[in-house]
């Protein structure tokens, strides 16, 4: 039988919030307001959950107006997982070495979309084992994960494509849906959520509240989709690895300022800067991103000089690559990288036209 869905309203979202974080005295690290964006970290209150606000996402421009629609952000849980910075170890004078602490205290990760959840599973295929320390430990410390479901996608968003979203299917304790207006739509997805939504005291949701979240999760993925099927790209991208003229033309526009890497959830590169401070040297782990020029500079040269072998790379990657190694995909289709890209590069566009020149 499947579970109970319950209504509520937005306050209800924010009461979630207070009885995760009072009650359960878990740490929320979730969506909150951030001038004129949206970015991730500790909510310290419910007045910073973006709530009623909704996100203009196109191809280089992002603007936030009143609603209750948000999709996108330019920050993501990786943000809390993997941070852009982190002191790997202090090295003093006497040559101790103090290893770094990932804090204290269980964790709530709030309101993470569907695709940031499918992220989340990408980066720890890439950590997993215990094999990166700092990562275990900031993963090991989420004890409760909510989800936002969008039932009204962005204009960047591909979720559906990739398999990501617009709504959750597992790996999460409660899932909400804003239906729209006030009334919000809970689910549980796991004995934990149930347990949290009864404590709520929600009523179940009606026969009419049920259909009406289908329909809309229905037109979502339609509208989350980008008309060429993952496969078919995979085949198109393996027949134009070496046609330098097709990735000259789909990155003609970039800047290399890597901020598509900044904002992908499941980019994961980082390069080791040390900083001593005539007492103390202090290893730190960056990020750094495969669009910038250092990225591929070495000691015996340069890998990857070209501009248009760092775009190829970046969506080889996460298509063909990464599917290799792991088995699945490193792109949940959050479409980040297009909102932010200030030149409007465009990572859907590079994959359609991939099939029309390459052939599905
Ligand atoms: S694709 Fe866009 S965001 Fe990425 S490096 Fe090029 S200009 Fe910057
Ligand atoms: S490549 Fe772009 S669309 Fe894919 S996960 Fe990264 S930011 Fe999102």
């Amino acid at each position: 039988m499947e579970a109970p869905l319950y209504r509520g309203g937005l306050e209800d979202v924010a009461r979630l919030y207070a009885l995760l974080r009072d009650e359960r005295g878990l740490v929320v690290y979730g969506y909150r307001l951030d001038g004129g964006s949206i970015g991730f970290g500790v909510v310290r209150g419910a007045s910073e959950l973006p709530l009623r606000v909704e996100a203009e996402a196109e191809p280089g421009r992002y603007r936030l107006r009143s609603g209750v629609g948000f999709t996108t952000s330019h920050q993501s849980p990786k943000n809390y997982l993997h941070p852009p910075r982190q002191v790997v170890a202090r090295v003093r004078e006497d040559l101790s070495v103090e290893e770094p602490e990932a804090g204290e205290g269980g964790v709530a990760l709030f309101a993470v979309k569907p695709c940031d959840l499918s992220a989340v599973e990408v980066l720890d295929e890439l950590f997993r084992a215990g094999a990166n320390p700092l990562y275990a430990a900031r993963r090991g410390r989420v004890k409760f994960v909510v989800v936002e479901e969008c039932l009204r996608p962005g204009n960047t968003c591909f979720c559906s494509t990739t398999g990501s979203g617009p709504t959750a299917r597992e790996g999460f304790d409660v899932a909400y849906a804003k239906l729209g207006g006030e009334a919000v739509l809970f689910k549980p997805g796991s004995p934990a959520g149930q347990k949290v939504l009864e404590e709520m005291g929600l009523e179940e949701a009606s026969e009419g509240d049920v259909a009406e979240y289908r329909g809309l999760a229905e037109e979502a993925s339609r509208r989350a989709c980008l008309g060429v099927a993952v496969e078919e790209a995979q085949r198109a991208l393996r027949r134009l690895l070496g046609d330098r003229g097709f990735w000259e033309r789909v990155s003609e526009r970039c800047l290399a300022c890597s901020s598509c890497n900044m904002v992908c959830p499941t980019c994961f590169c980082t390069e080791l800067v040390d900083e001593y401070d005539g007492r103390v040297d202090t290893r730190v782990a960056q990020w750094v991103g495969c669009l910038s020029y250092t990225y591929g500079m070495v000691a015996g040269g340069h890998f990857r000089r070209e501009l248009y072998t760092r775009y190829r790379h970046f969506v080889l990657h996460k298509f063909l690559f990464y599917p290799m190694q792991t088995g699945r995909l490193g792109c949940v289709g959050c479409g980040r990288c297009v909102t932010w890209c200030p030149a409007g590069v465009d990572l859907r566009e590079s994959l359609i036209r991939a099939v029309g020149e390459g052939g599905g």
